[in-house]
């Protein structure tokens, strides 16, 4: 069964008197497990689409499924329970909250969405913080931290509810260059590990190559799709 399969689906905003549309008829089915990238230029749809199947949005058109479920069927709180059971985000500004410590960012979806008991949190924390190289700076603060360690953290946060899917939306756009392929790396060794399926979007040419499957935006649809060989070593 496909993870993802979306059937002409279109999105248009409405902006004051004016449409705007920003998805104009995708079709897609993507597999479990696997590694995706997003590229074109700014403005061809990316978070549109990634919204849509990240739950946080709905298509004016279409039909959007994400493990089996119809999500266009969902109410603001069956999408949030989806959500929490389902997906990790990664974002590009990172996201982690200022005033909680490392442990404690990659604890918070734990506690607010899964409900997942004290002993069993714990475990399952600082094994993460351990594979993405955190553990030391458990107890930081996120200004105490590089960007490339924080993204790291949100990496950790992302992956703690066990998610099928994890969606980030540029998250290396505010790394440099060295760091953005090590961040790219680590998710790469997680998806192995946990056959979660990762899709990001990104404008970044330099990345694209990192990803098992291109497909490329332009103007509201998908214009190219590319099989990469990833046969990389993970450092
Ligand atoms: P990308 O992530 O590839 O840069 P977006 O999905 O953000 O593209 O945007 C696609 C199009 O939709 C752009 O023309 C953008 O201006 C427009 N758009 C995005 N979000 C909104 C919104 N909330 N309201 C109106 N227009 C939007
Ligand atoms: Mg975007």
């Amino acid at each position: 069964m496909s993870l993802i399969l979306l059937e002409n689906v279109k999105k248009t905003y409405i902006s004051g008197e004016i449409n705007v549309p920003a998805l104009r008829g995708i079709d897609l089915s993507i597999n479990p497990g696997k590694f995706i990238s997003f590229v074109g230029p700014s403005g061809s749809g990316k978070t549109t689409l990634l919204n849509l199947i990240g739950c946080l949005d709905k298509p004016s058109d279409g039909r959007v499924l994400v493990a089996g479920s119809d999500i266009t069927r969902l109410n603001r709180q069956t999408a949030a329970k989806f959500r929490g059971d389902n997906i990790g985000f990664i974002f590009q500004n990172f996201n982690l909250i200022p005033v909680l410590t490392v442990y404690e960012n990659v604890e918070y979806p734990l506690i607010m969405v899964q409900n997942v008991p004290a002993d069993k949190r714990k475990k399952r924390i600082l094994d993460l913080l351990e594979k993405v190289g955190m553990s030391d700076q458990k107890d930081k603060f996120p200004a105490q931290l590089s960007g490339g360690q924080k993204q790291r953290v949100a990496i950790a946060r992302a992956l703690v509810t066990e998610p099928k899917l994890v969606l980030a939306d540029e998250p290396t756009a505010n790394l440099d260059h060295h760091t953005a392929y090590k961040v790219i790396g680590l998710m790469h060794a997680m998806q192995a590990e946990f056959d979660t399926s990762f899709i990001f979007a990104t404008h970044d040419p330099k990345i694209v190559g990192e990803a098992e499957i291109v497909l490329t935006m332009e103007d509201g649809l998908i214009t190219k799709t590319q099989e990469n060989p990833i046969n990389r070593e993970v450092n």
